[in-house]
């Protein structure tokens, strides 16, 4: 596809025309809600011969999601980012209600990265009444986020499973800030046999090191500080694997020292080294080696992950 095209010549204008009724149009950007029309477009630009890269988001889009579209745009002819706060990958005491949302800002920020197709589906087509089928991979999901949040990997499987069977992807990005999550669902991709190229891109971090995240909004004055421990205590680990510290536990016990210095009153969930495939805690640090962590700072819990070797 042709990105410099204004729109009216656009191929997927021209697939639009035929389904007009709940397309917002845009010059060069087209918004669709309903699961049906996202088929039809999608199947319609394989048709045609059009590659299509897949973007998955659950919205209040920061430059970390911007850069998954950008690294999409490289490898594939159309690109559809979707917004969707899946229900399922929240326990019922987690925040979902208050998880924050700005549809109009999301499509203007993905107007401007030339983003083809936002896709933005209710969560009641998603899940109708009586939904009962879901998606669940196994050892991958038993440790580390899925140790903490028992039920968020079944969540997250079963909507990221249903994306692609929507938007039938060649390829999809996902974010090494949640890199237990990518490993899932690559897992998962490979284990139903979708031919789709998985693309794991690196971390956005704000200036001072904080990867970016929708839920940075929670923090301010000094829990915005101290969420500083969490990139401080990776970057000691990072160091201490170079200069040849090889014992996990001695990186470990280092971390935790970090934080405690950084940030007095930090609840630490887990850090963990492990193994880049099995996701299985290493008994010694190796090329690969990644090392995780999730972090309570002043009662927002935050994740980062890191390859420190
Ligand atoms: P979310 O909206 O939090 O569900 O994230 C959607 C996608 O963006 C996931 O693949 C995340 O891993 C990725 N992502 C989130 N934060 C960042 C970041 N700071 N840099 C790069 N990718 C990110």
């Amino acid at each position: 596809m042709n990105r410099s095209t204004n729109g009216l010549n656009h191929p997927i204008d021209l697939i639009l025309a035929c389904y007009p009724d709940d397309t917002a149009y845009l010059p060069t950007m087209q918004i669709i809600r309903s699961i049906r029309k996202m088929q039809q477009v999608s199947r319609r630009l394989a048709a045609d011969g059009q590659t299509i890269g897949l973007v998955p988001t659950m919205g209040f889009l920061h430059r970390g999601h911007l850069s998954l579209i950008k690294r999409a745009q490289k490898n594939a002819d159309c690109v559809i980012t979707t917004i969707f706060v899946n229900p399922t990958q929240f326990a019922p005491h987690e925040d979902l209600d208050k998880y924050p949302r700005d549809e109009k800002g999301d499509i203007r920020k993905i107007r401007e990265a030339k983003g083809d197709i936002v896709f933005i589906p209710k969560a009641d087509e998603i899940y109708p009444d009586d939904f009962q089928t879901y998606v669940t991979v196994e050892k991958l999901t038993g440790t580390l986020e899925g140790k903490s949040r028992p039920t968020h990997f079944r969540g997250v499987t079963t909507v990221v499973a249903k994306l692609f069977n929507i938007t039938r992807p060649d390829l999809a990005v996902f974010g090494m800030k949640d890199f237990q999550q990518a490993c899932v669902l690559k897992q998962m991709t490979r284990d139903l046999g979708w031919p789709i190229r998985f693309i794991i891109a690196p971390t956005v971090r704000e200036k001072d090191g904080l990867a970016m995240s929708s839920r940075n909004k929670y923090l301010s004055g000094e829990a915005r500080k101290e969420a500083r421990c969490l990139i401080y205590a990776l970057r000691t680990a990072r160091e201490m694997a170079n200069s040849g510290v090889t014992v996990p536990k001695k990186i470990i016990t280092e971390m935790r020292a970090v934080i405690k210095a950084t940030c007095p009153s930090a609840r630490i969930d887990y850090i963990a080294l492990t193994d880049t495939t099995t996701l299985k805690p290493v008994s010694k640090v190796v090329r690969g080696t990644v090392c995780s962590l999730a972090v309570h700072v002043h009662g927002v819990r935050l994740i980062d992950n890191m390859k420190i070797a």
